[in-house]
């Protein structure tokens, strides 16, 4: 690294700083009006329009990526739903279980000028239940007379309230000092493999593609799918499956074969429960139902989870009603439409028939082997260096920029630092990951490449 003019300490903090596993995640949950929005906003640093939107304008960006103090984390906002049919107890606690249960740390906000209401006590019990660390946020407090109505929040028994106003920072550091210390540094113990446990798949789509019969299908038995009316809302529930001489933990099926007819909000509800099974998973199932058209709402399922960094296998799916003509143009439109992710394995299947269920589990292993691969430094560098001597970087204003040297910081997925001479051009990357990939596989896998400029 000297040789080529890099500071070792800086070369190993880059490394560091891309070598992280996913990350440990923050949800940050409340009634509706306390001010989940505008504190997510605050976290992330960035002014997201999610606070100006109307109600029932729906969003499906529900994670963001955040860092405080040099640790970075996720956080789930679960501003975006209005309440609907099923009145409001249910429906803050219908969106704060799957957040609860996807995070490994809790914001609990409250509105300290309004104090805790039977809503808030609701969502008190969830907490409870979960078990997870919680950081009460008593926000709204925009100065010291306010402080008082925070204190009336010890009565909810979750320890300490922390008096935030979100909307102007005030003891924001303060309450994520608190939320670092809640939080693990890695959501390792959402992870089966850490402990030799199970490996945890996510089965997503759009509804009506066809979950819940593939659910059904590959555990086997014909379930009965509940009508659950109002007000019943229940744990996310994860279900263990044989599959291919091998035991698998399907995450959140409860929310597959839940049947809550929303009206407002259904959107974000779905995007909410993607998230959250993403986020608990380490392989993404999704699955598109090959008799319609690709739809702007599969694609952005799939970037939720290539996004989320998560190993991704592709099932199209209804296989048994596709004629010669639908089948041109399906795979007319997964060139066009999903020709991003062209490098995750595929399987046509057919939940109704049972056609090619045995092809979901090899793909399933291909994905997560990807997901896991590890390059050597050695055997990179000698590619990198035969890649760059083929094919140099283009000149620009009279100099070359070149890749002097790389490694793999992490995997799951695999994550890359390459080590410049100058600034690297995005075709030029995309160059090198296209190549990354022809020689090392990676299939079934996002990879994430950052490159650092030597001064
Ligand atoms: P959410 O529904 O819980 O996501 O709440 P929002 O973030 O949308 O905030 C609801 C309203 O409360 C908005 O008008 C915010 O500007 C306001 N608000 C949020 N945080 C604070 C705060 O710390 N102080 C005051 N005074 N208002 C706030
Ligand atoms: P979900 O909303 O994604 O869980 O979808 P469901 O499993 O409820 O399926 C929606 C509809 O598609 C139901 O009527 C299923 O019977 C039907 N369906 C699911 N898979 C297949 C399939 O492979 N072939 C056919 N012909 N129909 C299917």
């Amino acid at each position: 690294a000297a040789e080529e003019g890099f500071d070792l300490e800086d070369v190993e903090g880059a490394i560091e700083e891309a070598g992280h596993g996913p990350l440990p995640v923050l949800a940050v949950v409340g009634r509706p009006n306390v001010g989940k929005s505008t504190l997510v906003n605050r976290i992330i640093g960035r002014r997201e329009a999610v606070v100006e939107d109307k109600p029932g304008v729906t969003r499906d960006r529900v994670t963001y990526e955040a860092e405080w103090a040099g640790r970075r984390f996720k956080v789930v906002d679960t501003g975006g739903w209005e309440q609907d049919v099923l009145g409001i107890d249910a429906s803050v606690a219908a969106q704060a279980e799957y957040a609860i249960d996807a995070a490994d740390a809790v914001v609990f906000v409250v509105d300290a000028k309004v104090g805790a209401t039977d809503t808030d006590e609701a969502v008190v019990r969830l907490l409870r239940k979960a078990g997870k660390p919680v950081v009460l946020c008593a926000n709204k407090v925009d100065g010291p007379s306010g402080e008082a109505d925070a204190s009336y929040l010890w009565s909810l028994g979750l320890g300490e309230p922390h008096p935030v106003s979100a909307l102007h920072g005030r003891g924001t550091g303060d309450m994520l000092d608190k939320v670092l210390e809640a939080l693990p540094e890695a959501p390792a113990q959402r992870f089966g493999t850490a402990l030799g446990g199970p490996r945890r798949i996510a089965l997503i789509g759009r509804p009506n593609v066809g979950k819940s019969s593939l659910l059904n299908k590959v555990a086997g038995e014909e379930r009965v799918v509940v009508n659950e009316l109002a007000g019943t809302t229940r744990d996310p529930v994860d279900e263990i499956i044989e599959l291919g001489g091998k035991t698998w933990k399907f995450v959140d099926t409860a929310g597959i074969r839940k049947r809550v007819h929303l009206q407002q909000g259904a959107d974000y509800y779905a995007s909410l429960r993607t998230a959250a099974a993403v986020e608990k998973a380490e392989v993404a199932v999704v699955l598109i139902d090959g008799s319609e058209s690709i739809s702007v709402q599969d694609q952005r399922i799939v970037t939720m989870a290539v996004e989320a960094g998560r190993a991704l296998v592709l099932a199209y799916n209804k296989w048994d009603t596709l004629d010669e003509e639908r089948r041109y143009y399906l795979e007319r439109e997964i060139e066009t439409e999903l020709g991003q992710v062209a490098w995750a394995p595929r399987v046509n299947v057919s939940a109704l028939t049972g056609r090619h269920m045995e092809k979901l589990v090899p793909a399933i292993e291909t994905a997560l082997a990807g997901w896991e691969t590890r390059v050597p430094t050695g055997r990179l560098n000698a590619f990198l260096g035969e890649l760059v001597a083929a094919h140099p970087h283009p000149v620009r204003g009279g100099k070359q920029p070149r890749i002097l040297f790389g490694t793999q910081a992490g995997t799951k997925p695999p994550r890359f630092v390459l080590f410049a001479s100058g600034f690297i051009e995005a075709g030029y990357r995309r160059f090198i990951e296209r190549r990354l990939r022809e020689e090392f596989g990676f299939e079934g896998t996002p990879i994430h490449i950052s490159v650092r400029v030597r001064e």
